[in-house]
């Protein structure tokens, strides 16, 4: 791969919170974490609620600063940009976020919506060639014909075409990386897949970047099945490869846990599934992290040396992953379709 676009290195973002008794304690959303992107990719970020994915979202817009590390982006550091620099930060990078109805103006027609950002960022001159630009993007995010769409208001639409509305204000800027956070979640589970295709058309066709963060490991593994999966659990990345990779050789335990949930279609492929003896579904909350691997309670192959240092992620049989036993640890794998087309 080339040169990364966005790099964090060491990334620490804290929040107040209060713990059991009410007591106001800091809490560490997001820790240490390092994380390279680089042009054109797909990148989803998966990992349960609460484990700060969509803080490290909003951490990549520019929108919550480190309290400690350095966020860099195209090389410089992203806290201190300033001029045509910054500029260029903020149209590079575009977040959508998963409530498409509260992300656009209720009063304002889609024209109005898209018209705001290429007036304002004067990317369009006069009305003519502004109503141009509106009517190609509309068409590249599907929504023609464009007569039908264009001058509605956002309740006239359904959850799937308002997300394809923000795709097409995140587009109009001209972004090297869109960051999309559970882009999906609010849609009817119907459209859910022609959304992931408008995104992989648009990285493919456009050369955008794509960072994708969801719960759903089944639909991250279909958004970046050609590109990479970062595992996240309480503040930090446990294990990060290429999709394929990790669905074939799964090496962190959390990861493995994740597998051994996804539910299987056929009865053969499930019964060749082996489930993953954790010891305790309840995810600790980030007021009251474990100490030295935060996965330590619930993990089986947890050593004293897991209860007191927190492991680093490092170098594994692919890509990278944070536990001290990785090498020891048996990979973890899918059952392949096979085993139903073999029936
Ligand atoms: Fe389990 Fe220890 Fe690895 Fe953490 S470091 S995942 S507790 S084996």
């Amino acid at each position: 791969m080339t040169k990364p676009i966005m790099q964090l290195e060491n990334v620490t973002v804290s929040f107040e919170g209060r713990d059991g008794g009410g007591k106001k304690v800091q809490m560490d959303v997001l820790q240490e974490l390092s994380l390279d992107i680089f042009s054109g990719e797909i990148l989803a970020i998966v990992g349960e609620s609460g484990c700060g994915k969509s803080t490290l979202g909003k951490v990549l817009a520019g929108l919550h600063r480190p309290a400690e590390g350095t966020y860099r982006y195209e090389g410089q550091d992203s806290v201190v940009l300033k001029g045509k620099e910054k500029k260029a930060f903020r149209l590079g990078v575009q977040l959508i976020q998963q409530d498409s109805y509260a992300a656009l103006n209720p009063s304002r027609t889609i024209f109005q919506s898209l018209k705001a950002p290429l007036v304002a960022h004067r990317l369009t001159r006069g009305a003519k060639q502004t109503r141009k630009r509106v009517t190609e993007l509309l068409e590249t995010v599907g929504l023609t014909p464009v007569e039908q769409f264009v001058d509605k208001f956002p309740h006239q639409l359904s959850g799937g075409q308002r997300q394809r509305v923000l795709m097409a204000r995140a587009i109009s800027l001209n972004p090297r990386v869109i960051i999309a956070d559970e882009p999906v979640s609010m849609v009817d589970v119907s459209l859910r897949l022609s959304i992931l295709n408008l995104m992989s058309r648009l990285n493919k066709e456009l050369g955008i970047a794509f960072i994708y963060i969801t719960h759903d490991l089944a639909t991250a593994r279909f958004i970046a099945q050609k590109g990479r999966l970062a595992v996240m659990y309480l503040g930090r990345i446990v294990e990060l490869s290429e999709v394929g990779l990790m669905m074939n050789q799964a090496q962190h335990p959390y990861m493995q846990a994740l597998l051994s949930a996804v539910p299987l279609p056929h009865p053969k492929m499930a019964k060749l599934k082996k489930q993953l003896p954790i010891k305790g579904y309840e995810v600790p909350k980030l007021t009251s992290s474990p100490t030295g691997c935060h996965f330590h309670p619930r993990c089986p192959y947890a050593t004293e040396e897991c209860e007191r240092e927190t492991p680093q992620l490092r170098e594994g049989k692919h890509g990278v992953v944070a536990c001290h036993h990785a090498e020891r640890i048996p990979v973890w794998t899918l059952p392949h379709s096979s085993a139903s087309s073999s029936s």
